[in-house]
């Protein structure tokens, strides 16, 4: 069997773990053909047995190593010392799965979550210093950051517009913004206003789904591919100050 080595943590393994994410009544709301659906769960398991990350946190990171050639990372250990050293500020919108305790070892990291539910996890956040932050009106000064992250965020806010206009202000001169949706390129992006309200994870009013994002989202945005893997439905999209 092929050994694969996680490109975040270094570990070799025989297969990524897989396991069943989206739910029977996900997939059929959203109308996944079982190709789909096989594809999303990879994408949202397949996750590395020392490190934990999923499929989608790996993609981000190789998103982030290749924004950056100049760091001339192996790992994403390796890019998270570089980016330490070269004094890089990030702004994590929110939790980027496991990869937040790695961005976490950069000092210029700051990370924040949006209204957490539970009175618990507030407090955990605020002991933790993590702040809570509303994508579409970012406490932030403007052209603060090189490097603005988010993952599975826009699928839940109503006004798409105005959090990406967000990010590109608080972006530095050359800055990226890179991101992760839900996204079936070969459909056309659709509101779930007057549908069938669907959601994500717990089921909770948080995790409803705004958009079913479709490939007319990068032409909309002119938001660029920064790391494709079309067979698990990841693409990793970049937005350019
Ligand atoms: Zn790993």
């Amino acid at each position: 069997m092929k050994r694969m080595s996680c490109r975040i943590c270094g570990y070799k393994q025989e297969l990524f773990r897989q396991h069943k994410v989206i739910t029977d009544e996900l997939a059929r709301i959203w109308q996944l053909k079982p190709r789909e659906r096989a594809g999303f769960d990879r994408r949202e398991s397949s996750e590395c047995e020392k490190c934990g990350c999923s499929l989608r946190s790996r993609a981000i990171a190789e998103a982030i190593i290749m924004s950056y050639p100049d760091s001339q990372s192996k790992l994403f250990t390796d890019w998270v010392e570089w980016a330490g050293k070269k004094g890089l500020t990030i702004a994590e919108i929110n939790y980027c799965g496991q990869l937040h305790e790695y961005l976490a070892q950069n000092p210029k990291t700051v990370t924040s979550q949006y209204r957490e539910r539970t009175i618990r996890a507030r407090i955990a956040n605020r002991l933790k210093g993590i702040k809570s932050e509303d994508i579409t009106k970012l406490s932030y000064p403007s052209k603060s950051f090189d490097l603005v992250l988010h993952s599975e965020v826009l699928e839940h806010v109503e006004d798409t517009a105005k959090a990406l206009a967000e990010c590109r202000r608080i972006l530095k001169p050359g800055g990226i913004c890179l991101f992760t949706v839900p996204l079936i390129t070969n459909r056309k992006t659709k509101g779930k206003a007057n549908s069938e309200p669907s959601y994500h994870g717990s089921g909770e009013a948080d995790n409803l789904v705004y958009w079913e994002f479709g490939g007319d989202l990068l032409k909309k945005y002119r938001l660029k591919v920064a790391w494709a893997d079309p067979a698990n439905y990841l693409w990793v999209l970049k937005l350019v100050k």
